[in-house]
């Protein structure tokens, strides 16, 4: 076999990946169902990450009946701490799409896989490879990677140009027989040989054919993408108890981190001698049943368009209105300084009793808050033993 010909390349991939795939919990037993939870999973998570999140959802929901009969706030909560929660949402919405148009069951063809919610051409393609052992490509930003430095193309991640071009090269060179194999074999090498900052060419089975590592080039491809611009939203959070209960509320459905809890919140920082105002303005809740406010640590919370900078505040309110006033505390979503105007936040308050509040499904964002919770029933258990 010619060392030009693209099948010696699939070849020299292929005994890359026998020797040194990845022991990973999804390659063990696939089926339609585990590629697609696991392949959803890895979308935007790393695979150590995602390795405990999916051994527990496929505990818990084994089977596209089982992930369908399920309730959303189930199916959140085991998604919480993953990030990117609209996956999630679109996996349950596939569950039931397959369960009322397919019987239940994944089809083995992609004008039909890519009509369900969530599914695109890379899952399409992993799960057609991998569970169907079908010849096509699945393309992520690791495989555009690789390929676009395997070739030298001068290409640009996220544009449909370079999907279109890896699509055609992977095509040219995927193995009739082990299509599933070699694409996965791409994605470890992606992620551990060819990593985007620092390759190491020397443990890389494509070094002697690699285009980019022949001109010691490897970084410039593929080429970079303009950087997009990264906003920076000041909220202040409200961490509210009422004795053994503490306030939250439910975000909106569609959004980011749509359907989740939160505390209540404002965009802007409020400074601490403006909590009472605010929390009497915007809140409902009127000064004489405050009984403490206090200053918490800030933090900040990154997502892909938007950095959150976040400073938070404990407020313990008199228990005697848990049963009253408290139960209408009205909310609306507004800025620090600014008139009050309705928004999309309009989901009541809801006052939870601290334990059952730990266990709802809050996004990583407001992670250093939530541990908040904890230390209320660690404190609450002390102050009952001691009693
Ligand atoms: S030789 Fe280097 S640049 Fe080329 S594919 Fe391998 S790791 Fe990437």
């Amino acid at each position: 076999m010619a060392k030009t010909d693209l099948s010696y390349y699939s070849q020299l991939i292929l005994d890359w990946y026998d020797e040194n795939a990845r022991d990973l919990p999804w390659r063990k037993y696939r089926t339609p169902y585990s590629t697609w939870i696991s392949e959803v999973m890895l979308q935007q998570t790393q695979a150590i990450t995602v390795i405990p999140y999916y051994e527990k959802f496929m505990r818990d929901f084994p089977d596209i009946k089982a992930l369908s009969e399920a309730g959303i706030d189930d199916v959140l909560s085991h998604w919480a701490g993953l990030g990117y929660y609209s996956r999630a949402k679109n996996l349950k919405k596939g569950a039931d799409y397959f369960t009322q148009l397919h019987n239940g069951m994944i089809p083995d063809n992609k004008s039909d896989l890519i009509k369900a919610p969530g599914i695109g051409q890379y899952i399409a393609g992993a799960i057609l490879s991998m569970a169907f052992n079908q010849p096509e490509p699945a393309v992520d930003g690791n495989l555009i990677r690789v390929i676009a430095r395997l070739f030298a193309l001068m290409i640009v991640p996220g544009s449909s140009e370079a999907l279109r071009t890896v699509q055609a090269k992977l095509r040219e060179m995927m193995p009739c027989d082990r299509p599933g194999d070699f694409n996965e074999a791409l994605m470890d090498i992606g992620a551990m040989i060819c990593t985007p900052k620092s390759p190491t060419c020397d443990h890389c089975p494509l070094s002697q054919v690699c285009h980019s590592h022949q001109l010691g080039k490897e970084t410039d491809f593929p080429l970079k993408k303009t950087a997009t611009k990264v906003r920076i939203e000041e909220r202040t959070i409200f961490i509210i108890f009422s004795e053994n209960r503490i306030a939250v509320r439910r975000r909106p459905d569609h959004g980011l981190l749509g359907r989740l809890y939160e505390f209540p919140s404002i965009i802007g920082h409020c400074p601490e001698e403006s909590c009472t105002d605010t929390l009497e303005r915007h809140f409902g809740i009127q000064r004489e049943h405050i009984l403490s406010i206090r200053a918490l640590e800030n933090d900040s919370f990154k997502f892909s368009h938007l950095i959150w900078d976040m400073k938070a505040f404990q407020v313990d309110l008199n228990s005697s209105l848990i049963n009253t006033e408290i139960l209408s505390l009205r909310e609306t979503e507004y800025s620090y300084g600014t008139e009050l105007h309705p928004d999309i936040h309009q989901a009541p308050l809801q006052f939870y009793e601290i334990e059952n509040a730990a266990g709802l499904a809050f996004p990583t964002a407001l992670k250093t808050y939530k541990d908040y919770l904890f230390q209320a029933i660690t404190e609450q258990k002390q102050s009952h033993a001691s009693h």
